[in-house]
Parts: C-alpha cells; structure tokens; sequence
C-alpha cells in the first residue's frame, strides 16, 4: 500500500553506498519523516510517491549520497584553530592546548565552538561526526539545536581538566551526561577516556565498566605516535592495544582514534572486540605521526571510518579533503596506485564510518529503514567536468579525486534540512563569526604575556612549586678524592647513607639574565657492585636571581627555585622554551648523607666530567631560617677542615659559573 511522504527526491545520481554499491540514474529516494521509506529508479519511485509526496525536489541529475560521517574530532577547538601550528605532539598539546584550555574553555565557549563547526560541517556535507571534549553536554546541546547528529564523548582523565577538578568528577559528570541524552534522537552519549598516556589503568577500567553498563561507545585517542608506543613498551613490557585489552577496554563498545602503529596482531584483536576506527590523515600528516596501516586493517576486515580530528590539528573539517587525502595516502604508503580505490575510500566516510562508530543501523547509506541523513552535490562546477558515464566507478572518482566541499549545496539530516541550495538554515554564520573573532582577541593576549615570561611558561604546564631558601654551601677545589672518602671514616661523622649517580644538567639560558635560567636534571643512581643504573630521576627547576650574597668564607643565599617534576623529554623543555643558548655540565656524584655535631648536611664529592674539571668538594644545607644558616655555615667549615680539604681553593660560585668562567 502507497503512504503518504515528506520529500521525493528526484533526478539524482543516487549513490546509495549499501554493501553492493547499488546506482541509480536517474534515481529518486523517498523520505517519510526521519526515515528513507524507498530508493530506487526515478521511474518507479514517481509512480509509487509523485501525487503523495508534500514536497518533490528536482536534483536536477546531482549526486544524492548520504551524509558524511566525521569518525573523529574535538568541534569546539575551531576556537584554537592556527593557535600554535608546526610543533611536535608533545609540544602542541601540553605546552598550548592544554593551559590554554584550562584558561578559557567554559560552556560558553563549547557551544560557540560547536555551532562554527556545525556549520562548517554541514556546508563540507557532513552529517554525523564523533565528538571528545569537555563540557561534552553543552556540545551536544548545541549540535541538537543545530540538528545534525553527533557521538558525543565527555572526556575523561588523570589531569584536572577544564571541566573537572579531578577524574572523579569527570567519570561523573560522563555517567549524569549518558543518562540524561541516552535516548535522543539525534545524539548518542559516550564516554572518553582521552587516551592511554593521559589516563591510569583504574580510569581505563572505569571508564569501561560505565560503557558497558549503559551500553554506550566509548571513544579513546589509541596508539597515535611511535612515541605512545615505545613508551608503553618501556613501561608495561607491551604495546597500545594489548595494554587497553589487558584494562577491559575492549569489552565495551570501543571507537579507536588514529591506530597509527599498531601490527596485525593488534588489528585482529580490534576485530576480536568489535572496536571501530577512525583514521585520520591530515592529524598524522600535519603531525608527522606516521601513515596508518589503512589497508591492511581494511583487508582485516576492521571498521575504519575517516576522522579530521580537532581542527586545531587539522586545521579544518573538511571531509572532502581528508577522503582524498586517504586514498592517496594509501596508495603512496603501499607503492600502488590501486590501493584504496575511490569507492572504497567513499565508503569508508559513509557507510564504514557509521558503523565505526557503532551506529550503522541508523546512518551511513541510503536504505529502507534508516534515518533521513543525505547530500546533494553539484557535479558540474569547471573542477569536475566533464561526467563519463561508461563506467559506474566514475561517479566515485568524481567525488573523491575532483568534487570539493563547496560544491555540497543541499543537506538533509533526520528528514530535516539543515542547508538549501548553499544556504545554512538552522544557524547565523556572520554572527558566530564576529564572536570567534572576541575570542580570538582574549586567547591572543592571555599567550603573549603569557610568553613574555620563563616563569609564567613554567607554570602554565602545571604542577611547578616555589620554594625560596637559604642554601648553606661550602665548596672547595680538590685534587684528589681518595683521601675526603677516607675521611668521612672518622669518628665525629656519622654517615647516615650514601648515594652513587651520574648527573646530567642542561642549563637554557634566555636573552634577558633577569628570567634566570632553567635547570633539567637526570640523575642516573648507580649500583656500585653491579656497575649498573638502577634508576633514572628528572627534575626541572627554575632558578631565580640570587637576592642574597656571602656570609663570612662560605657562602649563604637566598634565592627562589621553582620545582616542576620533569615529565616531559629533554626535547620537549628545548622546544617549549626555546633557549638562547645550553650549556651542559655532567659529574660523576659521590653524596653523603653525614651527621655532624648532630646537624646533616650534604657531602658531594664530584668529578667533572664534562667539561673536565677535576674534583670538588662541596658541604650543603638547606635551611629556612636565616638564623639556622648561620649556624650551619660555621659547623660547615669546622667539618671541612675534619675531611682534611681547608687547603683547596675556596670556591664561591654554582659550578654554572665555574663553567662559564673556565
Ligand atoms: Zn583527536
């Protein structure tokens, strides 16, 4: 029996990308509210729908396809877009994205940013994208308004986040977030744990378990760098993707983002669970992350989606692009041209997409049953003519090798219209772009006097304490180390314990002496009998001015050091802080721990390696009290002269300036 429709589309290409790649032309497709109800000929959709349909729309022999599906993004970071550009990983994320999101990311700005990127989606025929940020409620508020469909992700993990003091909150926020938008219509809920490096084990399993328990995809970052890898390698003894399967990662419904390194191995056990992926060129190329093994996790039988990833990394979201860029990519990585063909890489952003993100019954092709989600697009611009109609396969090469995004004029989501012939209808462009222009001003202004500081650089990675002390520090020249470690035998020095390490410092110094300078240190802890290291420390510290001078012989100051735990590469600091110049010193340290006269103090005894100095002997304490530093410069004299080292040139100077000087 013949039903009453909304929409009868006609005189289309249709595209429907279903499991045959099933064309028709010239094709028609029938929507009733929020579902297709009919695809096929224009001949026999018309005799079955032309009297009953509200509203016939001539395609006027464009191509009718569904909607594209954006496998993996962060839509409110086109508020970021250009911010920091051309960095490292590392660099990008922690020393711009990360403090300049605990800046300024607040509902408001989520939602500002989800609008932009809604329309600039919908004009480049996206339909559904994957979504993981914060306030992850107000982005899919926002994409709701807009109409367009979204899995949206909130973002879980160990550091405080713009949204959540502590993992906790954020794990909670994720539960009351699912629970509310469970049943939309147009946004599936999700969780995020952002990925394994940003996450403890605990977070990944619990993040799990709340996928699980309400049947939700959970969308994570997964093994995106060679760095992620050898790291996890170092650490847990394997890699990325048996890691997350040893958390229980994989028992929920899992969209893996990049899976940049992973081998066949980890491909099967991404089948074995079901998990989709979403790949996403322009992020691995702009970020020299490496080439995804796209074709072979296709051969594996994968669901791998296309993704543009945040447009900060990108820098945009442009669909069109990114499936062009992975069919060539694919074709360069594997020296073969007919690697991923262009109806392949189609379906991928279509059909593949959908299921990757664990919603194929709902959206991705254009068949009875699923839900209105469908593009127009103008094949006949000077860039894509002419049309070749010999052979089906052209009408997919048309699009992925020649079409742009621009030439998207009509999209239709959930039975609705979101664009008409080039014009947004659910959202006010010039508006939203004078506000991202506010914003803009605001960031620039936090980052320049942000920059203008060594300090304020230091803080904004987080975690850094300032501490201002009195060092006691006594240090002498010495020739010999023999006879101080022979020494320290005597009666009146109770060795409390000893300590073996290589000490490698890297000092960065700045143009103006007033930032101070930056000290990283590693020290390798040495196993005497064995001859091996047993453990490596890093630590970063801020050195400050000295606002204090000599006392007596010895010398006593006061100065503010600023202490960050080193979490990051040595390569990292150099290219966050960008350095006028280094200098490295490295010693071979012998440290007492000693009791003298029932006050501790430090013994060093040092070789210097690099530059090779010879041996000093240096006596320190720290104290926070003036007073006490007088005290303890006096038993510090009176100790050197029991280790015998009174005869050695008295040195006054951080063995910075004894370098510099030599
Ligand atoms: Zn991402």
């Amino acid at each position: 029996m013949t039903q009453e429709v909304n929409s009868l589309f006609t005189n289309a290409l249709v595209l429907t990308m279903d499991p045959d790649f099933t064309q028709y032309f010239p094709g028609a497709v029938a929507v009733k509210e929020d579902k297709i109800v009919a695809v096929g000929s224009e001949d026999e959709l018309k005799k079955e729908y032309a009297s009953r349909a509200q509203e016939t729309i001539d395609c006027k022999g464009k191509i009718l396809m569904p909607g594209l599906i954006n496998a993996h993004t962060h839509v409110p970071m086109t508020l970021l877009r250009g911010l920091a550009d051309d960095l490292r990983l590392d660099v990008w994320l922690m020393g711009y994205m990360m403090p300049v999101e605990r800046e300024f990311v607040s509902p408001e700005f989520v939602r500002l940013g989800t609008l932009l990127a809604c329309a600039e989606q919908i004009r480049s025929g996206v339909t559904t994208f994957n979504d993981m940020y914060y306030f992850e409620e107000d982005v899919a508020k926002a994409t709701a308004e807009v109409g367009m469909r979204a899995v949206c992700g909130q973002t879980v993990m160990k550091f405080p986040a713009p949204d959540a003091a502590s993992y906790d909150d954020s794990l909670q926020m994720a539960r009351d977030f699912i629970q509310r938008w469970k049943d939309h219509p147009l946004i599936v809920p999700a969780i995020s744990p952002h990925a394994p490096y940003t996450c403890t084990a605990e977070i990944l399993r619990a993040t799990a378990d709340v996928a699980k328990e309400f049947d939700v995809p959970l969308h994570t970052h997964l093994a995106e760098t060679a760095f992620e890898v050898e790291n996890m390698r170092n650490e847990h003894g394997m890699p990325v993707i048996p890691y997350v399967k040893k958390q229980g990662l994989f028992e929920a419904k899992v969209i893996a983002a990049h899976c940049v390194h992973v081998d066949t191995g980890e491909m099967r056990t991404l089948l074995h669970a079901g998990a989709g992926v979403s790949h996403n060129p322009s992020s691995n190329l702009k970020l020299a992350s490496g080439f995804a093994p796209v074709v072979k996790m296709l051969e594996t039988g994968l669901n791998v989606g296309i993704g543009t990833d945040g447009p900060a990394s990108n820098n945009d979201l442009d669909m069109f692009e990114e499936v062009r860029l992975a069919a060539f990519v694919a074709k360069a990585v594997t020296n073969d041209p007919t690697s991923l063909p262009a109806p392949w890489a189609l379906l991928m952003a279509t059909r593949l997409g959908a299921q990757a993100l664990h919603i194929g019954h709902l959206t991705g092709s254009l068949e009875v049953g699923k839900r209105a989600d469908l593009i127009l697009i103008d094949i006949s611009p000077l860039h894509n003519a002419p049309s070749f109609k010999r052979d089906p396969q052209n009408a997919y090469a048309q699009i992925v090798y020649a079409s742009k995004s621009s030439d998207v004029s009509d999209v239709m989501v959930n039975g609705k219209w979101l664009m008409r012939d080039h014009q947004l209808l659910t959202l006010n462009e010039a508006e939203l772009l004078a506000q991202a222009a506010e914003i803009a001003k605001k960031i620039d202004v936090f980052l320049i006097e942000r920059e203008q500081s060594v300090l304020s650089k230091l803080i904004a990675l987080g975690g850094s304490l300032e501490e201002e002390s009195f060092e006691v520090q006594v240090k002498v020249k010495i020739a010999e180390a023999d006879p101080i470690i022979q020494a320290l035998q005597r009666p009146e020095i109770d060795v409390i314990r000893e300590r073996h390490y290589r000490e490698h410092d890297v000092y960065f110094f700045f143009d103006d002496p007033l930032q101070g300078r930056l000290r990283y240190r590693e020290d390798d802890f040495i196993n005497d009998s064995k001859g091996t290291v047993t453990n490596v420390r890093s630590r970063l510290t801020l050195i400050g001015q000295k606002r204090e001078g000599k006392l007596g012989d010895e010398v006593l100051l006061s100065r503010s050091r600023y202490l960050a735990p080193a979490s990051q590469s040595l390569r990292f600091y150099r290219e966050y802080f960008k350095p006028k110049s280094e200098v490295v010193i490295e010693k071979d340290r012998l440290r007492w721990l000693v009791l003298y006269k029932d006050t501790e103090f430090f013994v060093n005894l040092d070789q210097m390696r690099e530059p090779q100095l010879g041996y000093y002997l240096e006596i320190k304490s720290r104290t926070w009290s003036r007073k006490d530093a007088e005290n303890k410069a006096e038993l510090a004299s009176e100790l050197l002269s029991v280790l015998d080292a009174t005869s050695g040139e008295k040195v006054t100077e951080d063995y910075i300036d004894i370098v510099n000087e030599a």
